[in-house]
């Protein structure tokens, strides 16, 4: 199933790009080569197949939408909030923010706030890209900032979720490589801060343009999941968060047959067997599915 092969990429592009988060494609050279092997280390100090914060908030929010039957904001805010309690290796500066508000308030939508615009929405989406599969545009994005809005609530931020949620989307009804092309096309008409083509960003910045044009850059110019993964980690910068984005687009794209089988081993067991388990049951409370098994489906 793509799901699960989508789930896997991400675990795979955090642990890829956490060796190397935070250094310069140049630092990258000249210590590696190319780097293309999961072996931890990196600035969090991980045990070889650890993930991060990427993959730990999405299936913190995975968790929250099966136990609360849906996207929820409230439900996400707690699963984020218990998540920082075990005292996770690495929080982003804003989620912290928004979960430290969320615990002093009890709101768990931020007002608008341009400065929101990391990419940490973005990298825990995949959740809702599964679960939403099938549903109607405005229930995708209504779910969508449900979740997003807990830490972050610009619309640089939702522009480029709900972008990465439409691409897991098509990639995973089998929709044309041209068909996920437009759909970046369109991001980049809408908001031109994502222009991306010919340009040669390396380094992406958490800030979620600088990631995702990484991301889109590699995506196209790659013919399949492990050169899309080694080309984003080997641009540096926030490797982990933008590996893990490409590795759920191109893992829901190519599927589970491209993921080598190296990279799938070396992910600790018990993390991306929960993955897999996650993305299955997030997919059968999809419209699509509900549908395609004669469920009702409310709307
Ligand atoms: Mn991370
Ligand atoms: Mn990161």
């Amino acid at each position: 199933m793509r799901a699960r092969a989508a789930y896997a990429g991400l675990a795979i592009g955090d642990a890829l790009g956490a060796t190397v988060e935070f250094m310069t494609s140049r630092e990258i050279e000249h210590r590696y080569g190319i780097h293309r092997d999961i072996i931890g280390g990196g600035w969090l100090c991980l045990v070889k197949g650890e993930v991060t914060d990427d993959t730990e908030m999405s299936l913190a929010l995975g968790n929250s939408i099966l136990l609360h039957g849906g996207v929820n904001s409230r439900a996400a805010a707690r699963a984020f909030s218990d998540w920082m309690r075990g005292k996770p290796r690495d929080v982003g500066n804003t989620v912290r923010r928004g979960i430290i508000h969320f615990r002093n308030t009890g709101e768990s939508e931020l007002a608008p706030n341009d400065m929101d615009a990391g990419n940490g929405s973005c990298m825990r989406c995949l959740p809702v890209a599964l679960c939403t599969l099938g549903a109607k545009k405005e229930q995708v994005v209504y779910a969508s900032r449900q979740q997003a809005h807990v830490t972050h609530n610009s619309c640089l931020a939702d522009a480029g979720t709900e972008c990465v949620i439409d691409l897991v989307q098509l990639a995973l009804t089998n929709t044309s490589k041209d068909a996920l092309v437009d759909r970046i096309d369109n991001l980049v008409t809408d908001y031109s801060e994502f222009r991306f083509r010919n340009r040669n960003i390396s380094n992406p910045s958490g800030y979620i343009v600088d990631t995702l044009q990484v991301v889109f850059e590699a995506f196209i110019r790659t013919t399949r999941f492990e050169s899309c993964l080694i080309d984003v980690v080997n641009q540096g910068g926030d490797a982990d968060t933008a590996a893990a984005i490409a590795g759920m687009i191109s893992g829901a794209f190519y599927g589970m047959d491209q993921i080598p089988e190296i990279w799938l081993t070396a992910i600790n067991r018990s993390i991306l067997d929960t993955c897999l388990q996650q993305a299955e049951s997030l997919i059968k409370i999809s419209p699509l599915f509900m549908e395609a098994t004669g469920k009702v489906v409310d709307d």
